[in-house]
């Protein structure tokens, strides 16, 4: 038997369509979508308003099901996991980043962090407030650890919400929008961070609207009407290759 000559995609779209139920028949979002994202690619999703690049979030979250199609996460047939069993493999497997960082105000950042890894008993409860810390760390606001989210900068939270959509070390980190609220200094410095996290195997993959994305993402998908019409590897790596 033929043996594949690269590993298998962590993320497997096939034959994927969503149409919106709707009084002329519904709407189709997505339209026959097939697609394989690597392992610690860094897959920035770009394309007009309406294209469909929340609703494929949402199928790879398992948030919403494929009205057709396969959508396989790790192994996973998302599309087929029974409802009672969805929050628990998405808590576990994917963490997810939002435009207006959705941090829970009366909670610290630590503690913001430390949510999910309670909610789906990650880790002994001693060693969450220390992961919380190191993640922190490494998000660049370790010194923020104890203030509420109202007392920090929007990089700064959305640093932290970064630092919680992490929390359960999950295989995949998806951001919708995660630089649409933050001004354009602040915004490369996020785009870079995913870069970075990226690097070190995190698998990310992110809406933008943001055209600096393309400089840091591994590879942009470019979609329109329900459907993926371009795919480009990103310009730094491009570059390397040409040079
Ligand atoms: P994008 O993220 O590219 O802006 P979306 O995936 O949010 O696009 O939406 C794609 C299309 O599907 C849009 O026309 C939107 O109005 C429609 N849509 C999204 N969610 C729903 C829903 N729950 N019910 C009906 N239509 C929806």
């Amino acid at each position: 038997m033929l043996q594949p000559s690269s590993p298998p995609a962590l993320i497997t779209l096939r034959g994927v369509s969503k149409v919106y139920p709707g009084p002329a028949g519904g709407f189709t979002a997505l339209s026959d979508v097939s697609l394989d994202v690597a392992e610690g690619g860094f897959v920035a999703v770009v394309g007009p308003s309406g294209c469909g690049k929340s609703t494929l979030l949402s199928l790879i979250s398992g948030v919403d099901r494929p009205t057709r199609g396969e959508v396989m996460v790790g192994g996973t047939a998302v599309h087929a996991l029974p409802e009672r069993r969805l929050s628990e493999w998405r808590g576990r497997t994917v963490g997810i980043v939002f435009q207006f960082f959705q941090l829970l105000p009366t909670l610290t950042s630590a503690e913001n962090v430390m949510l999910p890894m309670d909610f789906c008993g990650t880790w002994p409860v001693r060693e969450r407030r220390g992961r919380a810390e190191a993640l922190l760390e490494r998000l660049g606001v370790a010194d923020q650890a104890d203030k509420l989210p109202s007392a920090l900068s929007g990089g700064q939270q959305q640093r932290v919400a970064i630092a919680r959509a992490l929390a359960n070390a999950p295989a995949v980190l998806l951001a919708d929008e995660p630089t649409g609220n933050l001004d354009s200094r602040t915004s490369a410095a996020i785009l870079e961070l995913f870069a970075s996290l990226s690097a070190e195997g995190q698998t990310v993959v992110m809406v933008t609207h943001e055209a600096a994305a393309r400089t840091h993402a591994s590879r942009t998908l470019e979609m329109a009407d329900g459907r993926v019409v371009g795919d480009e590897a990103g310009v730094e790596v491009s570059e390397a290759v040409r040079g």
